[in-house]
């Protein structure tokens, strides 16, 4: 059966972009269509990337805070570990979640089309779907097309103990001896969901630190703490891995690298993403699309062909949800004529591990290499009564400044809920907020948040009381 749609907007993958834009247009008044391959709406962030992981992530922390409570007295005895069921738990928070996409797409009458859309001109896109194929001729579109996962050519392709992270968040089982290939976000949140199933994780990383976008002070405190939970072999890689019967053999090099070969029940390969620019047939619409995969776009979202637009991963890093649904309100503003532009001061970036370890604004590191002149304060936990009754006290707060200004221009928190707590720094980096600003700000104590305003407050060299 063929369709043939008119529609002043086009959208091109419902992932947090795509949907986000979708949802925006259509609320300023403008007919839009959102093609999806996926059977749900969600893209990666909902179906297999940020939503399911916290899910097992939240699993882990309750494991992990039940284990370290014998030492405060209350003893729960070793978890039962019902697989099913924790699937089970995943699978209805995706639903809830992609079930309520559906949901506001059809009250903002967006019509969704489910199948494999590629430009076929700078004015319609093919779609092949279930129901056979549909051609949409479009005055606008945006390219949402998401991020794939890297693999590694020496790694075994075809085998089933060699997963990504889409293979880690199906949780087929738990593995006893698990390598976790690559020591960034994602293979450290998956890692922390495993370890706290029952598997001994061994993590693999190339560079010299875990985390390699953070600050290192920051890492090391993640590292620290989790050194007995992981192996964790820094400046190392992989170099073979030799799929026999009983398991997988791997060859590593470098500092820390084992002698020999290391046997494990599962490879979790975690080394990246790569952009999905190449895979729409941009070229039959004259999109330019680099050699990586990347479209490059103004400051408005638009590619180099006028009407056509691109959002998310596959415009560039950071490749984060909440840049994805920043960047697409823009492009459906600018669409529906909107004076608008994409120019964050700063984008946040957090790692959901035990400790969190989150990030804003300028590290110190970038400030090093730009030159910048500027004073960190560091609020170390141990004075924080907030972590002390928590029994966390390894976190730190770490606040940076122009030292000529006081402006705050970045910030990093590693410790519990540090997540949730960079959003006070984000704030203050982009309202252009100084040190006083945030020192004179009550902070509610206990909280873990004091320790933003106690970094002001060093900066200003006006500490008072610790809390
Ligand atoms: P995507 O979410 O990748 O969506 C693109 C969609 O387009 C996909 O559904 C795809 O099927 C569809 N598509 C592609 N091409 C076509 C086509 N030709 N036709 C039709 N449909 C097409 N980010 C965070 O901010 N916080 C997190 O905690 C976080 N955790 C993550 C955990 C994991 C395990 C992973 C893998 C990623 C995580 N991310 C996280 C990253 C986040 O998922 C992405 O940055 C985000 O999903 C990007 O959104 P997007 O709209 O650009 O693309």
């Amino acid at each position: 059966m063929s369709n043939d749609i008119k529609t002043q907007v086009v959208v091109l993958g419902a992932g947090p972009g795509g949907y986000s834009a979708a949802f925006r247009a259509a609320d300023l008044g403008l007919d839009v269509v959102l093609v999806e391959s996926r059977k749900t709406l969600g893209g990666v962030c909902l179906n297999v990337g940020c939503i399911p992981s916290k899910a097992l992530l939240h699993v882990a922390k309750v494991i992990d805070d039940a284990a370290a409570m014998a030492s405060h007295g209350v003893t729960f005895g070793a978890p039962k570990i019902d697989l099913d069921k924790i699937r089970d738990w995943k699978e209805s928070v995706i639903g809830q979640l992609t079930g309520g996409l559906g949901g506001m797409a059809k009250a903002r009458k967006v019509k969704t089309v489910f199948g494999y859309g590629k430009f076929t001109s700078d004015k319609t896109i093919e779609v092949e779907g279930e129901d056979g194929k549909s051609t949409i001729t479009f005055d606008n579109a945006i390219i949402a097309a998401g991020s794939s996962v890297v693999d590694l050519p020496f790694i075994p392709k075809d085998d089933p103990r060699v997963i990504d992270s889409t293979g880690a968040l199906e949780l087929k089982d738990v593995p006893e001896e698990m390598l976790v290939l690559g020591g960034g976000i994602i293979g450290l949140e998956m890692g922390t969901v495993y370890k706290a199933l029952g598997s001994n994780v061994s993590v693999v990383e190339f560079a010299d630190q875990l985390v390699p976008a953070a600050d290192k002070d920051i890492v090391k405190v993640y590292t620290n703490y989790n050194k007995k939970k992981f192996n964790i072999m820094l400046s190392t890689k992989v170099v073979a891995v030799d799929a026999k019967d009983d398991g997988l053999y791997v060859t590593f090099e470098g500092k820390n690298a084992p002698e020999g070969q290391v046997r494990y029940d599962k490879i979790l390969v975690a080394v990246g993403r790569k952009p999905n620019g190449h895979l729409v047939a941009a070229d039959k619409a004259g999109v330019n699309v680099d050699e990586r995969g990347f479209i490059n776009v103004t400051n408005e979202l638009r590619t180099n062909v006028n009407h056509i637009f691109a959002i998310g991963d596959v415009v560039g890093q950071p490749m984060l949800a909440h840049k994805a649904v920043h960047e697409a309100h823009v492009a459906a503003e600018v669409i529906a004529g909107k004076k608008h532009v994409f120019d964050p001061r700063c984008i946040p970036s957090i790692a959901y591990t035990d400790p969190e370890m989150a990030w804003v604004g300028v590290t110190e590191r970038e400030a090093k290499e730009q030159g910048l002149n500027i004073e960190v304060a560091n609020f170390p936990w141990a004075a924080s009564g907030r972590a002390i009754a928590s029994a966390r006290t390894e976190g730190k707060t770490k606040m940076i400044f122009e030292k000529e200004t006081g402006r705050v221009l970045g910030g990093a928190i590693v410790g519990i809920n540090a997540g949730e707590m960079l959003g006070e720094i984000c704030l203050a980096v982009e309202m252009g907020a100084d040190a006083e600003d945030v020192a004179l700000t009550i902070h509610a104590h206990p909280t873990l948040n004091e320790s933003i305003g106690v970094a002001a407050e060093i900066f200003e060299g006006s500490v008072t009381d610790l809390p």
